[in-house]
């Protein structure tokens, strides 16, 4: 420095400052810490601050720091419009969120408060400080709209009410769910808060339709499960997505929420379309292995056919040969007068004839043993193709079988039902005779499933079906239509006949000792039964049955009715 006692700083609006030694160290130190105060605010000031910090402590000389000033200034104004743009888009987001609010809030109990809150929002916002008491305002605005409540559940985010970890405990209830920390940090509703501010319009529009889809589901929730529980018992899964299968009906049967509902119905939509994937798959490897085996058949046929034609041509051309050795034997008896020559001749002659005769079958023999060996080779394949036909066959007859059947009580389900109904139809329409069909319901299921659960509700099904098929006659069969109802279909029967039966199902289920826990659960159940009469269509003796039975349900239960 050119004076050690003073510092000169000069810039180009300022008239220079003169300071004693003591106070150039003083300030020295202050700007190193206001600096220090002021880093994080961008990149660029930080670099700058740095350079200014190196600078001071070093005592760099003057017009190193003039140097450095110009720079500093041009990053502080930056940094500063950099701040004003977050500023005004913090200010856009929350507007955006609160005209949303204003859309949602139909009742129009926040409007007054919303119009205040855009307006002071509208206010250039200075420095970030004000923002916690716009977004607190915000935040009980919001749980005013969105729950009708204002309080510690206003305090929940929007975005833990549309995301909830698997984690948190689902409350039995279709409700939204309670906050589960009332004590919710004043963090974590910020970042919610401004999260939400992010949200697009169409989360939005989501968020509405959950609040007020929730109590709708609540009503359809039950039938949802049982639609999927069915769904579930018709789905025919590969071996290695059979845990996957059992997950999703453990979960289904556990009972779902609105929230879980897309979850189970994307996981379900994967099951159907990987099973029939890999169905398809397991066919078409079939039918392409099929295609190589008979490609390779029709090659060893065309193989041993031209074997076949290459002996005809063969054996024609020996003949040929013997032919003329034979004319040519001919002309020598006929021509000879020496019978020594004669002899000779006809001797020499018959052995060239045989050694002929014996190179044609040599080669004939080859040529055989080549087509036999062809042969063999496709009787192999062919024994290949059956096996593996076979295998198929019963695969895809297992297949059948347990799309057939109803995987919780082992009877046939509603297709095995439909076929056997049409199976007994047509022999009743071709032979006539007697046959009568029942439909049963269990009453007050969904409170058994209401009070002790759906797996106990499963158990109690699958109970009822065992019970129900033991006392039912070998002829009889009985199917589950669905859900909690069954059907009986009872051939070469007449209506008093079939009451005996029928009315000792409903006794034995009545009789029989349903527990759970060790309390006792009554278990009854409802039948209607009818005939099939001349020109009925199979529908109409089903709609019979079971107007029947609901007649039954109305007449108290726990009965039979006939139509
Ligand atoms: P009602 O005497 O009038 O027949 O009353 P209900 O309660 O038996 O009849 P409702 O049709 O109201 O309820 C039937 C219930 O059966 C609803 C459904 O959740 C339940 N359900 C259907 N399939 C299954 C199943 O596979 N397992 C279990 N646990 N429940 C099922
Ligand atoms: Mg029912
Ligand atoms: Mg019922």
């Amino acid at each position: 420095m050119s004076d050690p006692r003073h510092l000169i700083s000069q810039t180009k609006q300022d008239a220079p400052v003169i300071c004693s030694t003591g106070q150039e160290e003083l300030l020295k130190r202050g700007l190193v810490r206001v600096s220090i105060a002021a880093d994080g605010l961008s990149p660029l000031l930080d670099r700058r601050l740095k350079e200014l910090r190196a600078a001071l402590r070093s005592d760099a000389p003057d017009h190193l720091l003039e140097d450095l000033l110009p720079e500093l200034e041009r990053a502080v104004l930056a940094a500063d419009t950099d701040r004003q743009d977050r500023l005004g888009q913090i200010s856009q987001s929350l507007k955006t969120l609160a005209r949303q609010l204003q859309i949602h809030d139909r009742s129009g109990k926040t409007a007054a408060a919303l119009r205040q809150l855009i307006k002071q929002i509208d206010e250039p916002l200075q420095h970030t400080g004000a923002l916690p008491a716009l977004l607190d305002e915000l935040t009980i605005i919001q749980g005013i709209a969105l729950d009708g409540s204002g309080g510690a559940s206003s305090r929940r985010g929007l975005l833990s009410r549309l995301f909830r970890t698997g984690g948190e405990e689902r409350p039995a209830t279709m409700e939204a769910p309670a906050p589960a920390d009332t004590d919710e940090t004043a963090a974590g509703a910020l970042i919610d808060h401004l999260a939400a501010a992010q949200l697009s319009q169409e989360s939005i529009r989501l968020s509405d339709n959950l609040t007020e889809a929730e109590p709708q589901y609540c009503n359809v929730a039950a039938h949802i499960e049982t639609i999927l529980l069915s769904l579930l018992g018709e789905l025919q899964v590969l071996d290695e997505q059979q845990q996957r299968c059992d997950r999703v009906r453990e979960q289904v049967q556990q009972g779902l929420n609105w929230y879980d509902l897309a979850a189970v119905l994307e996981e379900l939509s994967g099951l159907v379309l990987s099973s029939q994937k890999s169905r398809q798959a397991d066919f078409e490897l079939y039918l392409q292995q099929l295609d190589d085996r008979l490609a390779q058949f029709q090659g060893n046929l065309e193989e041993a056919q031209d074997v076949y034609a290459g002996s005809a041509e063969k054996g024609r051309s020996l003949e040929g040969v013997i032919r003329s050795q034979v004319e040519a034997l001919h002309v020598d008896v006929r021509e000879s007068f020496d019978l020594t020559l004669l002899k000779a001749n006809v001797e020499a002659k018959l052995d060239a004839l045989l050694s002929n005769v014996d190179q044609a079958r040599q080669a004939q023999d080859q040529r055989e043993e080549a087509v036999s060996a062809h042969l063999r080779t496709m009787v192999e394949r062919i024994q290949v193709m059956e096996v593996e036909a076979q295998t198929f066959r019963r695969h895809l007859d297992e297949q059948t079988k347990r799309a057939m059947l109803d995987n919780l009580t082992g009877l046939p389900n509603r297709a095995g039902l439909q076929k056997r109904m049409e199976e007994e139809f047509e022999r009743w329409q071709r032979y006539g005779g007697q046959l009568l069909m029942a439909v049963l319901d269990v009453d007050h299921f969904k409170a058994i499933n209401d009070n002790f659960g759906h797996l106990a509700g499963d158990k109690v099904l699958r109970l009822i079906a065992q019970q129900l098929s033991r006392r039912l006659r070998k002829m009889d069969f009985i199917g589950r239509f669905g859900g909690e109802e069954f059907v009986v279909l009872m051939p070469g029967t007449s209506m008093d006949q079939g009451a005996v039966v029928l009315e000792q199902l409903r006794q034995g289920i009545q009789e029989s000792p349903f527990h759970f826990k060790s309390q006792r659960v009554a278990v009854t159940i409802s039948l209607g039964y009818t005939e099939f009469q001349a020109g009925d269509s199979l529908d109409q003796v089903f709609d019979r049955a079971d107007q029947a039975m609901y007649r039954a349900k109305d007449q108290g239960r726990n009965r039979l009715s006939r139509a």
